[in-house]
């Protein structure tokens, strides 16, 4: 029914940081097409980016590491909240 949303069990840290030097929790299906295709992921905190396959070690982002913590139902309500802000 919904759009895709992040699942726990296929959520991955990627060590890319590009403007934030953090890394970000992405889906792990998008994460492969990206690299095969080249297209933007999606991270939990909603940075978007082309992910490259040789990661530098980052920090863990504290949007997406909150967000992760939060689990699918938390974070479906969080992400509720932000549509309705925006
Ligand atoms: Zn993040």
């Amino acid at each position: 029914m919904s759009e895709t949303r992040v699942d726990e069990r296929t959520a991955v840290r990627v060590d890319e940081g590009d403007h934030e030097r953090f890394s970000h929790y992405v889906d792990k299906a998008k994460l492969t097409e990206a690299y095969v295709v080249g297209t933007p992921v999606i991270a939990l905190c909603g940075k978007v980016w082309v992910p490259s396959r040789d990661p530098t070690r980052f920090p863990v982002c504290p949007e997406c590491k909150r967000l992760y913590d939060l689990g699918p139902e938390g974070r479906r309500l969080e992400w509720e909240r932000r549509a309705r802000e925006d």
